[in-house]
């Protein structure tokens, strides 16, 4: 695992899950990292919280502009925070496709936006987006959260592009089903959480869930110069879930 010493981060949707788990580990390489939160809450010592909406174009620019004053720069960029939505196309209105898109895509860009005239100064520089193996692979009940996780790969492809030549690189990575609060918030809704849990635990090929710390060593790795020849690539981190097709046992 590299250094992040004397590097600064900020990890969106940070104050839990993948993101809590990826500031957590960050910082304990050395990062200084600022979690940028709807609700910047029970951060552990050492991370500084940033309560934001990023579907707010000035609070996030205050935000980046808030984290690079009280650090003096810039070099890693999380774009992790994100919702989640059920059902097919015809489950959700106008109002929620676009209040997802906002968060999930929109989001990210106004990040991206205001954090990459400084992280041109940095001769780390690394964005890293949350992506999810449902961007390619056909998921029942999941056609709205499917179309902004497909919209984030070709927003990381196309953010590549634009950046590698200016010693910015851009990458994502693309969960399986992880264990954060997200997951628990979904079996809660379940008739019986247990037994949904034993059911998504035993559809993996592993037999149990992708860890939120298993995510962020992948971003991590994303964001360290261990992957200095990585540039729109998409790192899945699924057990396996995108690409094999095993037998019934
Ligand atoms: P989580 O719900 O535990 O954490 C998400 C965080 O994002 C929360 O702290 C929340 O407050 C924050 N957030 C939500 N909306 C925000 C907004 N408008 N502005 C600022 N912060 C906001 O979820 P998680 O499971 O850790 O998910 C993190 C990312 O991983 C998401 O992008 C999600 O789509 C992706 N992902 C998760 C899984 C999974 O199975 N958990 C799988 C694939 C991809």
């Amino acid at each position: 695992m590299s250094d992040f010493a004397g590097l600064v981060a900020i990890v969106t949707g940070g104050a839990s899950g993948i993101g809590l788990a990826t500031a957590n580990l960050l910082n304990s390489r050395g990062a200084r990292v600022a979690a940028l939160d709807l609700k910047p809450e029970g951060l552990p010592d050492g991370i500084l919280g940033v309560q934001v909406d990023v579907t707010d174009d000035v609070q996030v620019k205050a935000a980046v502009e808030a984290v690079v004053e009280r650090f003096g720069r810039l070099d890693v960029v999380v774009n992790n925070a994100g919702i989640g939505a059920v059902g097919d196309v015809t489950a959700n209105g106008d109002d929620e496709w676009l209040r997802v898109l906002d968060v999930n895509v929109v989001g990210m860009v106004r990040v991206a936006r205001h954090a990459i005239p400084h992280l041109r100064r940095s001769p780390a520089a690394s964005i890293v987006n949350t992506c999810s193996i449902v961007a390619w692979a056909g998921v029942e009940q999941r056609a709205l959260y499917s179309t902004s996780k497909g919209a984030v790969y070709a927003l990381t492809l196309a953010m590549a592009a634009d950046h590698v030549r200016e010693g910015i690189r851009v990458n994502c990575v693309a969960p399986g089903s992880a264990d954060t609060p997200w997951i628990g918030r979904s079996l809660e809704r379940a008739a019986d959480p247990a037994a949904a849990r034993a059911v998504l635990d035993a559809f993996q090929p592993t037999g149990r869930l992708v860890t939120a710390d298993e995510v962020a060593g992948a971003i991590a790795y994303l964001a360290s110069p261990l992957s200095s020849a990585s540039v729109g690539t998409v790192l899945a981190v699924d057990n396996g879930m995108h690409g094999l097709r095993l037998r019934p046992r």
